[in-house]
């Protein structure tokens, strides 16, 4: 009994010391930190009093995963200027885009957005992966996927200069947390629960002004990453403190950096500018209320090749479902989407090239691929690179077992990309993965068994990515060819350096396609592209 007690003594003491420590690192608690900020930023009236913001900025956006090296340097993708008004009592904004492009092409994109709590619009051009109701709409236009709305609803949230006010007016949903530590600072912070999401909102100590506002987020490359606003450079507008510098840095890396160049609080803003014609707003989805893929979304975004669809591998509006072409005894295409894959069966199992996209893909094929060849698992996949779009959803591969291939000098980068956790993969659940077998090709492989060859080929060099494959089946003389050739198009009137990489690899190799299969694209005969040596 007396000993019972002194062990009841204990726990309760150490339940209160763990309180005590709790509480301190809590600074206040959460309440009180989002007063202290409002007061910061203005106080709640004069926040309060704020019923249209205009806003121009210029804004540069880099992606990580498009990078020539694995690993390697991020890509500057473009850099935009936004002319952007917001309706506070209405909840509409809207934002007209000029996004002059670097990767992957130079190109300038002008459109507009508008965003409601019901549905988005999207007037002009915003990507080279246009949607079939784009595609027939004169003038251009569409309307958003609700994927697309959920994450710009979320972003316009997060960069709000509102958002204290939205907090102090919801105590219900505001926590404390602990600080967070983000390189040497530490910061007090809060969760709000907001937009189907978790924002962790961190104050400056000196000032106690918000200085991020952090979202836990699925990368298909980088499994489970932050991404967090940064906000600094704080100036008076109309009595409300506005931050004029808006970072967001990936896993700790800035891939977006907006500057604002001008506030206007409570300028007049006519109301058609903020409506969506009815075309577009009948019918229009609302805000995806989970699962949404939001880097995916965000991202494609920043190099102009979204295709806003509410399945991110193909256009609803065009197509039902993905399907399998088969261009071969036993070679199947993975078509219907912006992204393919190839298929080829040998003797006992099959070996996958790409893996597009995510892991919903991934299953999707995985799934036809048990209906149609039961029994035969997938042992290889090869990667013809590493950009997020065309190995995004090598998990669900390497969850079945299979051996990844990859290009010469990548080992590593996809070593820590499969140690990586991914606790917030949709389409997987979490496993080990660190032990998945990787073979890494320098020049040629072969994968062969009793029934048949594949043989992968690096095409170096090339302009698009350092270590890139092709594949090849000799029996069938069928080639897969990922972003160096999109087969199926018109080919141009002469080579350009990523078709003329491709034709110096085959004469390289020795070998001799008829057709090549495209990881974008359909087929194509290769002896019309190879005929352009030369021109
Ligand atoms: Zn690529």
């Amino acid at each position: 009994m007396k000993r019972k007690r002194a062990a009841t003594t204990l726990a309760v003491s150490l339940v209160i010391a763990l309180i005590v420590v709790a509480c301190a690192s809590m600074s206040g608690g959460g309440p009180d930190l989002v007063a202290r900020g409002l007061q910061a930023q203005g106080g709640a009236d004069a926040l309060t009093a704020v019923k249209t913001i205009s806003q121009k900025a210029t804004v540069r956006y880099w992606e990580p995963e498009q990078s020539a090296v694995a690993g390697g340097e991020m890509r500057f993708a473009n850099e935009s200027t936004l002319d952007m008004v917001t309706d506070v009592a209405g909840g509409a904004s809207r934002m007209d885009w000029v996004r002059k492009y670097e990767y992957p092409a130079p190109r300038t994109d002008t459109f507009s957005e508008i965003v409601t709590a019901d549905a988005g619009y999207v007037a002009g051009i915003d990507s080279s992966g246009r949607t079939k109701q784009s595609l027939e709409s004169n003038p251009p236009a569409h309307t958003m996927s609700g994927l697309r709305l959920a994450a710009a609803q979320r972003e316009l949230l997060r960069t709000s200069p509102l958002l204290l006010l939205e907090m102090s007016r919801n105590p219900d949903r505001v926590a404390p947390t602990r600080d967070v530590t983000v390189g040497s600072a530490s910061y007090p912070a809060v969760t709000y629960q907001a937009a189907g999401q978790a924002f962790t909102v961190m104050f400056e100590r000196a000032t106690g002004l918000p200085a991020r506002v952090r979202t836990l987020d699925y990368d298909n490359i980088w499994g489970d990453v932050t991404y967090d606003l940064v906000l600094a450079d704080w100036q008076a507008v109309n009595g409300v403190r506005v931050a004029m510098s808006q970072k967001y840095e990936l896993n700790g890396r800035t891939v977006v950096d907006a500057r604002i160049t001008e506030v206007k609080i409570n300028e007049p803003v006519a109301a058609d500018r903020l409506a969506i014609p009815a075309a577009y707003r009948d019918g229009a989805p609302g805000p995806a209320a989970r699962n949404v893929p939001y880097q995916w979304v965000i991202r494609r975004q920043f190099i102009g090749i979204y295709l806003d669809s509410d399945v991110p591998s193909f256009d609803r509006r065009a197509t039902q479902s993905l399907r399998l072409v088969e261009l071969g005894p036993g070679i199947q295409h993975v078509v219907g989407g912006s992204h393919n894959s190839l298929v080829v069966l040998m003797k006992d199992s099959l070996v996958v090239f790409d893996a597009p996209v995510s892991d919903w893909q991934s299953n999707w094929t995985l799934s036809a691929l048990r209906a149609k060849y039961l029994g035969k698992p997938v042992k290889y996949l090869v990667l013809t690179h590493h950009h997020m779009d065309h190995a995004g959803g090598l998990r669900a591969y390497a969850s079945a077992g299979a051996t990844i291939v990859v290009g010469k000098g990548t080992t590593e980068h996809y070593r820590r990309v499969l140690a990586a956790p991914y606790t917030r993969n949709p389409d997987l659940s979490p496993q080990d993965l660190s032990h998945t077998p990787i073979v890494e090709v320098a020049d040629r492989y072969a994968i062969i068994d009793s029934a048949r060859e594949v043989q992968v080929y690096a095409i170096e060099p090339n302009p698009h990515a350092q270590g890139l494959l092709i594949g090849y089946v000799p029996d069938a003389k069928v080639g897969f060819v990922t972003d160096i050739w999109s087969p199926g198009g018109p080919l141009p009137d002469k080579l350009n350096p990523a078709l003329a990489a491709l034709v110096a690899g085959v004469k390289k190799a020795g070998i001799a396609p008829v057709k090549f299969a495209g990881g974008h694209g359909s087929t194509g005969d290769y002896a019309p592209l190879a005929a352009l040596e030369g021109k």
